[in-house]
């Protein structure tokens, strides 16, 4: 999703803007398409936008629900994500006039000459970071059976030790032998 921060830059130097942003769920063919491929499904932020002197200082929160698999028993989930964010952007020329701004340093993010944040991005490099890495689908999952697959959380069972082809061998030595 992307916002214009035209009229933010035109205020004064400390004047902000508040923006809610929020989509659920997350169009495949909308402008947000993006984040699905982080596989969140909705998001919802808060962002505060502060006129800064070289350009727009972005800050705020975001909630989104992200689409997994519960690492025991794969079951698919949806995780609650939380994520703060807070990210200065330089503009690189004026609104007024359209006058080249000083460069911004290396690696900075940039307001380019349509005065347009792309918030996509933003968004989904936060919810990245606090996605959980090992999720469950509940305390003690307790996963797949081991040798058969099935889901021990429905039907817990266990099996019996294999037969072991060496120990079928010594008993029918014993049984010779008596
Ligand atoms: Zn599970
Ligand atoms: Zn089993």
């Amino acid at each position: 999703m992307k916002v214009s921060v035209a009229p933010l830059l035109k205020q004064s130097v400390g004047d902000h803007m508040d923006l809610h942003v929020q989509e659920s769920p997350v169009d495949p063919r909308g402008d947000n398409a993006g984040l699905l491929d982080a596989d969140i499904t909705a998001f919802d932020a808060d962002i505060k936008a502060t006129h800064t002197d070289p350009g727009a200082y972005l800050e705020g929160g975001v909630r989104a629900e992200v689409a997994q698999q519960c690492v025991r028993c794969l079951r698919p989930i949806h995780s609650p994500v939380a994520a703060r964010f807070a990210e200065q952007y330089y503009a690189t020329e004026r609104v007024e006039t359209g006058a080249p701004m000083p460069s911004a340093p290396r690696d900075a993010k940039t307001i380019g000459s349509d005065f347009l944040i792309d918030l996509t991005p933003l968004i989904r490099e936060e919810v990245i970071l606090a996605t959980p890495q090992a999720p469950l689908c509940r305390p003690g999952c307790r996963g797949l059976c081991p040798v058969c697959g099935e889901d021990l959380n429905e039907r817990p069972h266990d099996h019996e030790p294999a037969p072991d082809a060496r120990w079928a061998a010594l008993e029918k030595l014993k049984d010779v032998k008596d």
